[in-house]
């Protein structure tokens, strides 16, 4: 099978063999994906001259119409897209479902919140300043979408969800996208897409696909584009750092990679509620997608004294997590997404090992339940500890993008604030305690460096949404590492897709602007 790319309003195939989408648990090959020698620069023309106008041509609420006509579409189709993820990605039921109806839960929302713009086509920010001495000259700030076309380029873990977190706000604005989904895991992406393609909800051109590597896709990005990018640090140094990414000031939103911590209060000991919410909390972000989020938590800070109860305690539940074949109804972790992951999961975890005590885990050579160990691409849940972890040389840096996490020992506050830092800024850490002081000093200690906060203590109990669960009305995000880019927080993610600009004149003309603009206020109500 073939995967083809959508562009200029026709699916198009690229030539040569292509690259080919495996099976990580059976080694099979299920299809190719090439993009070479498609008209890229013709693509984002059409998208720019025809999806865009179009897009733009309805009101905010009415983009919200053919959102919620999405959603339906998806949900129609949900079976499908769990077959495929299982598939090219190993996921169990689990698995898919945090991938697709994640994906499927953010379209309805921005569906859901985007009628409430109603029929403005741009948005009016804050009041008339005035700029004379009579009311004949004044000024407003305007947001208004942009009349470029945003490019996604988007990471192999969420082919779903990275599709749809975007296309949400993107489509709301009223400009067009064509999305590059990670070749590795594209079949999902791509099945979504052309449902969306042949149900006709969107005008031709508002959305492209390109299957396959980006080429010269950031040649021909211009000043009015959006390049949004999910993945590594590497290669998003190499977006930012495009020749003509820069010599032409496109907007670039990043989201990378990060190594998020969880905290572990002082006054948690074993045998408490909370205790057990924090070990539960470990195994399932080291096990759900067989660790492969960018959210995940990659280090546990404990205090020194629990170290051993808390090793224990999570050694023993890793122990009952069945790891294998996804078909297997009793599997509850398959494998990593392909060899290429696999090694690199095993070559970070060296690293790791050797600075690290192995607490549980770490055997490159375990058995996987229903599955063939060479062909497949598993890698076993691997617990480590480290004494000194703020000074390691690895804990803090390595990303081991797979099911494993380091327990790091701490001794005081300013410890636990320091190794939640040390990640050089994360999409998001979280802390389980009772002690409003230290998790209030927490919070102010590493606020800044973080994107997202999760807190847990007895008055929440269970009713939490998860350390690495993304929601759309919440920020995702974070500075330094993590990219530094910001998505979703409901209406605010549309910031991406407008652009401010401030008009100084004669109060008749500006409320000629004023008269099809929602309120900016909503953004942040
Ligand atoms: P990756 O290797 O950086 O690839 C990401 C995307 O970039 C893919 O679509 C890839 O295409 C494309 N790409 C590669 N080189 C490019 C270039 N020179 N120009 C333009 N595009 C290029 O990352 P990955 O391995 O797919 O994803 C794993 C990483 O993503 C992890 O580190 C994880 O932490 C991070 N991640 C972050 C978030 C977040 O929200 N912060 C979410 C998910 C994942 P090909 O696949 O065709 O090579």
């Amino acid at each position: 099978m073939n995967l083809q790319n959508y562009l200029s309003g026709d699916s198009v195939a690229g030539t040569g063999a292509g690259e080919a989408l495996l099976d990580p648990t059976t080694g099979e090959e299920l299809a190719r994906v090439s993009s070479q020698d498609v008209d890229i620069a013709g693509a984002l023309e059409f998208a720019r001259t025809k999806g865009g106008p179009a897009l733009r041509q309805m009101s905010y609420a009415q983009r919200a119409d053919r959102l919620a006509k999405i959603g339906d579409v998806l949900t129609a189709n949900r079976a499908e897209y769990f077959r495929i993820s299982q598939a090219n990605s190993g996921a169990t039921e689990a698995d898919a479902s945090f991938d697709v109806d994640g994906a499927i839960y953010t379209i309805k929302y921005y569906a859901k919140i985007g009628r409430g713009l109603g029929e403005g086509k741009m948005l009016r920010e804050g009041g008339n300043i005035p700029l004379a001495k009579t009311t004949a000259f004044a000024a407003q700030h305007f947001l208004v979408p942009t009349q470029g076309v945003a490019v996604f380029i988007n990471a192999f873990n969420f082919p779903a969800w990275g599709f749809c977190e975007k296309a949400g706000p993107c489509l709301l604005s009223g400009v067009p996208l064509l999305v590059k989904p990670a070749s590795a895991t594209s079949w999902l992406t791509h099945r979504m897409f052309m449902d969306l393609v042949n149900a006709n909800i969107l005008p031709v051109g508002a959305i492209s696909l390109l299957c396959g590597g980006a080429r010269d896709l950031l040649d021909h990005v211009r000043e009015e584009d959006i390049v949004s990018f999910t993945g590594s640090a590497d290669t998003a140094n190499r977006i930012r750092a495009h020749a003509n990414v820069l010599g032409r000031s496109v907007r670039v939103n990043v989201e990378a990679d990060s190594i998020n911590s969880t905290i572990l209060g002082p006054d948690v000991a074993a045998g408490t509620p909370i205790f057990d919410l924090f070990i539960k909390e470990v195994v399932r972000e080291m096990t759900l997608k067989a660790g492969q989020k960018c959210t995940a938590i990659r280090r546990v800070a404990v205090p020194r004294q629990h170290l051993r109860d808390v090793g224990d305690a999570i050694a023993k539940r890793l122990g009952e997590v069945k790891v294998g074949n996804p078909r297997n109804a009793e599997v509850k972790m398959g494998p990593v997404v392909n060899k290429a992951q696999q090694t690199s999961c095993w070559e970070g975890l060296r690293q790791l090992k050797g600075e690290c005590l192995v607490v549980f885990g770490g055997d490159e050579h375990f058995q996987p339940i229903d599955a063939d160990a060479k062909r497949a691409s598993f890698v076993q849940p691997t617990l480590l500890a480290s004494e000194d972890g703020l000074h390691a040389k690895y804990v803090n840096d390595v990303e081991v993008f797979g099911p494993a996490a380091t327990l790091v020992a701490y001794d005081s506050l300013k410890d636990a604030v320091a190794i939640a830092r040390r990640g050089l800024g994360s999409l998001v850490a979280s802390s389980f305690s009772n002690d409003p002081e230290f998790v209030r000093d927490l919070m102010v200690g590493i606020g800044d460096l973080h994107g997202r906060i999760m807190v847990v203590d007895d008055s929440v109990g269970t009713q939490y949404t998860g350390h690495g669960n993304v929601v759309p009305s919440c920020l995702h995000g974070g500075p330094g590492r993590a990219g530094g880019g910001e998505e979703l927080a409901g209406l605010r993610a549309l910031g991406l897709y407008h652009r401010r600009f401030v008009v100084q004149g004669p109060p008749s003309r500006i409320g000629d602007l004023a008269a099809m603009s929602a309120d900016a206020t909503l953004l942040y109500s």
